[in-house]
């Protein structure tokens, strides 16, 4: 590639396009904040654009993706089982295994229910958790995503935490109380007031939507403790941690289990399914009736089958040693460019998803308002000059690293960076 910033005409034009029939040309709000690119196709890490220019992936479809782009062995197990029907309105041996296989690799939950999206698994993990305790208050952190659904959805103004999108109501949120994370004492204060009238806590175990940040040591298990002697349900969001962490997700990571866990995007190599998994206690009564979860395309035939070859490949071949080993030597060359040009780069999280922002590398970050410390907004800049260079990445700094990224890949992100950073120095 050139130095210049590359010609996007094509996808310029087809975002014009787009935006004629679609609000901002895009289906999901998440993209909005990312230059329009269309992209024509992608392997292994890498994405090409329909004007031919290529990206190295750190976005990996927010993180689907683990595995590279379009695994092999899971499109042709989709394929397979494709040509003898999708939805077949009943239920399929697939379906047993693709259940099978993620509470074994999970090891800690009886029971699992399928659906599409994280944002309706966190629903029905919330539902539970009301329906088991009979009460009504959800404990949530600030900066943690669990989908964009009313009583889920918020955002600061003016450093207050509370509704994030127009039409949202404020009495949607009248049961959640909003805590900074990795304060055990906050939640161990809250539960003292509220702990008889609270039904879940929910958390991402490692805040990876907002900067990477990992639970201090001590305050899962302090969490977890509060929750058994409050009988507070622990809901743990592994929607992006789940499969990336390890086989067992944060939870095996961290060695702290959850009463429920939501689990989507890694688990099935790119197709859209997203689960729910639990003890079978809190789990059954969705069997009985008792408790309403349905979904037309849950547990359709091409998900299961994804899902079933996805943990098949991570089963037999782990990725996650590979990963780890390229996240770590990716993290610390980026650190060391960003000090060749004398640039205030901090680096930090994990090999396999770590948060990229201007500022002091050494600024102490364990929750949403110490992240603020950080230059955001000059990362979100340069962002888009990374992609102009050919490396596609997120605005927000969080990347992705796929068992897809070895030594050329980083090579080439390396190059690349470095001709960003100069971009970025004149
Ligand atoms: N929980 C977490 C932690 C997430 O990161 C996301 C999506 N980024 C969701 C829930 C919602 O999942 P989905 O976009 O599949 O609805």
């Amino acid at each position: 590639m050139s130095d210049a910033v590359p010609q996007r005409t094509r996808s310029n034009e087809l975002h014009l396009k787009a935006c004629e029939r679609t609000p901002g040309g895009v289906h999901s709000n998440i993209r909005l904040a990312a230059p329009k690119v269309f992209f024509d196709h992608a392997e292994g890490a890498w994405l090409w654009d329909v004007d031919g220019n290529s990206y190295v992936d750190y976005v990996l479809g927010q993180g689907p993706n683990l595995l590279g782009h379009a695994p092999k062995s899971v499109v042709e197990a989709v394929h397979e089982v494709s040509e003898h029907g999708l939805i077949l309105g009943g239920q399929h041996s697939v379906e047993i295994v693709a259940a099978e296989s993620v509470c074994k690799a999970l090891e800690w939950p009886d029971m699992i229910r399928f659906g599409v999206t994280g944002t309706e698994m966190v629903q029905a993990a919330i539902r539970a958790a009301r329906a088991a305790t009979g009460r009504t208050k959800v404990v949530r952190f600030e900066g943690h995503y669990h989908g964009w659904l009313d009583n889920m959805l918020v955002a600061p103004r003016d450093g207050v935490w509370g509704v994030a999108s127009a039409g949202q109501l404020g009495s949607h949120l009248d049961d959640v109380i909003i805590l900074p994370w990795n304060d055990a004492e906050a939640v161990a204060e809250t539960l003292r007031l509220y702990g008889s009238r609270t039904a879940a806590i929910i958390m991402e175990p490692v805040m990876i939507n907002s900067g990477v940040i990992e639970p201090l040591p001590g305050y899962l298990e302090r969490v977890r403790q509060l929750c058994t002697r409050y009988g507070v349900v622990l809901i743990f969001d592994e929607v992006i941690s789940g499969f990336r962490l390890g086989l067992a997700g944060a939870a095996g990571y961290y060695g702290v289990t959850p009463d429920l866990a939501t689990y989507g995007k890694a688990m099935a190599g790119g197709y859209g399914v997203a689960a729910l998994a639990g003890a079978a206690e809190l789990m059954a009564p969705f069997g009985t009736g008792e408790i309403t979860h349905a979904g037309t395309f849950n547990g359709a035939v091409p998900n299961m089958a994804a899902v079933a070859a996805t943990l098949n490949l991570m089963r037999d071949d782990p990725p996650y040693d590979h990963i780890a080993e390229q996240g770590t030597t990716l993290m610390a060359e980026l650190r060391t460019l960003a000090a060749k040009h004398a640039v205030p780069l901090r680096v930090a999280g994990l090999p396999a998803a770590f948060h990229i922002s201007f500022g002091d590398p050494n600024t102490v970050v364990t929750d949403h308002r110490t992240l603020q410390h950080l230059d955001l907004a000059r990362y979100e800049e340069f962002a888009g000059m990374l992609i102009d260079h050919g490396i596609w990445v997120a605005p927000r700094g969080v990347w992705y690293v796929s068992a897809a990224h070895g030594p050329d890949e980083l090579d080439e992100t390396l190059a690349r960076f470095d001709k960003a950073l100069i971009n970025l120095l004149n």
